[in-house]
């Protein structure tokens, strides 16, 4: 109940702070911009360097417009760093009692681990029932999450999360958990989570045994033509969002009715749209997607690329809403067919994650049916001994019918 009361609570004040007049925002950001700053150039190894190459030192921004001096941080150079560079230095318990450790690797390729705030997991779990301003409530409704990574778990009592995984190897099962579960909402961590659940509720005529109010899916776009064939499977309204909540960038933003782009979510983060030498492009210019976020105080991003490309849209949103909205342009790798069979890309994805501490990035080039080549950018501490540790991996993923040829780039001089 008190959860509850938080969630609703925070959301009023997000709802409050996202929609006032720019001038305020600009004030709320500059303040919460300050202490971020203040963290990591006082206590972070590797923004004390990068600030102080950039001869920024200990600058107090004045205005949201000084962010621009900063330098862009990207994933590469943070494995660039110790790993003890690019968190909060901190000798007593605190750390670890607010981190978490959490690994992701996106469609673009690039495996990351990050340090997140239990506090602004608090928060973004209380948010999640907001997406697409539905305002759900978990006391009274629930929601299903269908998670690539997750084991089964009940989050609360109405959010049961299912992974993905078990849907692939045992679709009846996971149908009759979903339909005595009989969720309301239906949220995805991927496409291609999505995509197999569409293909369940259309073999088991789910449309006839659940009544779906909504869909969630954390994806940075879907085609006209897509969003009609899901939206007529489950029969309810589709919203994006993106990041996934157990991403490093979570609910940076989301769809509202009108499905013109993402709402920018003010309270938590700065979206800038930069170039190649980190410069800020104007409303309609496409270029790289750059964040600054207020709340992850354990590993602090400031102007982060998230490896996405998007642009901000020239107009307010035609639902009259007065946060920002943004697109990304991102085109995630489609699915592979391989052995005869279909894989999405998020599932090769899962295994690379793993790897974080010694794949740079990777990319996957199918052959023909039977042989695909992975491109792999190593980290310092490659060694020939993980190609067998991925092929064995990868064998178990595509089966042994297929042949994976490994390509190992120039290695790259890093930590980590
Ligand atoms: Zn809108």
């Amino acid at each position: 109940m008190f959860t509850a009361l938080k969630g609703k609570i925070l959301y009023k004040i997000w709802l409050a702070i996202n929609e006032m007049p720019y001038w305020f925002v600009a004030q709320w950001q500059l303040y919460r911009l300050k202490v971020i700053l203040k963290i990591a150039s006082d206590f972070v190894g590797m923004y004390q360097d990068q600030f102080g190459k950039s001869g920024l030192g200990k600058i107090k921004p004045g205005n949201l417009q000084d962010l621009e001096r900063f330098p862009i941080i990207t994933k590469s150079m943070i494995k660039s760093y110790p790993p003890e560079s690019i968190i909060l230095k901190s000798s007593d318990n605190l750390f670890y009692e607010r981190a978490n450790i959490c690994t992701v690797c996106r469609s673009n390729g690039e495996p990351f681990r990050f340090w997140i705030d239990k506090n602004f997991c608090r928060m973004t779990g209380a948010l999640l029932g907001k997406i697409g301003f539905r305002d759900i409530d978990l006391n009274f409704e629930r929601a299903l999450f269908v998670s690539r990574e997750a084991q089964p778990l009940f989050l609360s009592k109405n959010l049961l999360v299912l992974p993905s995984a078990d849907l692939k190897s045992n679709a009846a099962d996971f149908v009759k958990s979903v339909v005595d579960f009989n969720p309301r909402f239906v949220f995805f961590s991927d496409r291609g989570a999505m995509a197999m659940f569409e293909a369940a509720f259309a073999e088991y005529r789910l449309s006839e045994r659940l009544n779906l109010k909504a869909v969630f899916v954390f994806w940075p776009n879907l085609s006209v033509e897509e969003r009609l064939k899901s939206k007529a499977v489950f029969g309810c309204d589709v919203f994006l969002s993106l990041y996934h909540v157990f991403h490093e960038i979570p609910l940076l933003g989301w769809e509202c009715e009108a499905h013109n782009g993402f709402h920018l979510n003010r309270e938590s983060y700065i979206l800038e749209i930069v170039d190649e030498k980190g410069l800020n492009l104007p409303p309609g210019k496409e270029g790289r997607i750059a964040v600054t976020n207020f709340d992850n105080e354990i590993m602090p991003f400031v102007r982060y690329h998230t490896g996405d490309r998007g642009y901000f849209l020239e107009k307010p949103c035609s639902c009259g809403r007065r946060s920002p909205i943004f697109k990304v342009t991102s085109k995630y790798p489609k699915d592979l067919l391989l052995g005869g069979k279909k894989f999405d890309y998020n599932e090769i994805e899962t295994v690379f994650r793993y790897y974080y501490s010694i794949v740079d990035r990777f990319r996957v080039e199918p052959i023909d049916n039977d042989t695909v080549k992975i491109h792999i950018t190593p980290l310092k501490n490659w060694s020939e001994d993980f190609n067998a540790y991925l092929n064995e991996s990868l064998t178990k993923l595509f089966g042994d019918s297929v042949k994976i040829e490994f390509i190992i780039d120039a290695q790259t001089q890093q930590y980590n």
